[in-house]
């Protein structure tokens, strides 16, 4: 027997198109039937969430300990407008940040790169016009601060039960570096059933080799949107 509010839709059929839904059609029980349509390229179906990964000084900045220098600067105004635009439209918004203890032996990073991102020093802060979004909105529920000590930010963090708990499905990524965090993040993402978005214009890398690597990695290996 149907136990289900009578208000609540069946799913009649979907129209598929490179393995994203385009059409959907549903129907009521009182017969009514609903179709809900999406533009190519437009989650209108999906709940998104935006993870902003390791935008700091020392990631960015000209002395930061392990930096992407213009690459990454050059990124500040379009990872700034899209973190503005998500926090404004009251989608969830992580700031998924790299976090280690000098001299830490049991950590792998630690004979890889020079000490970065250390707990407590500037070169943590959030970088240029990023930290002042983050600052102005940090209170607001929808803001996530989240510390994270891999590239991955699921790695050893609850992220994926804050998405869960929110009918998130779908991650759209920017940050650095393109070819490490940003690229370990989308593939625990993928593992997970997460539709990726990246946005090329928001992400950036020292390597300029493993960047458009990755960029090209996202669309061909994950499915993910490149945009
Ligand atoms: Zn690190």
């Amino acid at each position: 027997m149907r136990t289900k509010n009578s208000c609540e839709p069946l799913l009649l059929g979907a129209v598929f198109s490179n393995r994203k839904a385009i059409s959907i059609q549903l129907k009521k029980e009182d017969g009514d039937s609903i179709k809900l349509s999406k533009q190519k390229g437009v989650s209108a179906l999906e709940k998104k969430a935006l993870i902003n990964i390791d935008y700091t000084f020392d990631f960015v900045g000209d002395e930061g300990a392990l930096t992407c220098g213009q690459p990454g600067q050059e990124i500040e105004g379009e990872i700034v407008r899209l973190t503005e635009a998500f926090i404004n439209n009251g989608d969830y918004v992580v700031f998924a940040i790299d976090v280690h203890d000098e001299g830490d032996q049991f950590h792998p990073e630690t004979k890889l790169y020079p000490p970065h991102n250390i707990r407590g020093t500037k070169g943590r802060e959030l970088y240029g016009r990023l930290k002042d979004v983050y600052e102005e909105h940090q209170d607001k529920a929808h803001v996530q601060y989240l510390d994270k000590t891999r590239y991955s930010a699921f790695a050893g963090t609850d992220l994926e039960i804050k998405l869960r708990e929110r009918g998130i499905t779908e991650v759209h990524l920017v940050g650095v570096c393109t070819d490490i965090c940003v690229l370990h993040t989308a593939v625990d993402a993928y593992n997970r059933g997460f539709k990726i978005v990246v946005y090329k214009d928001a992400v950036a890398s020292f390597n300029q080799n493993g960047h458009f690597w990755a960029l090209g990695h996202f669309e061909s290996a994950m499915g993910a949107m490149v945009k």
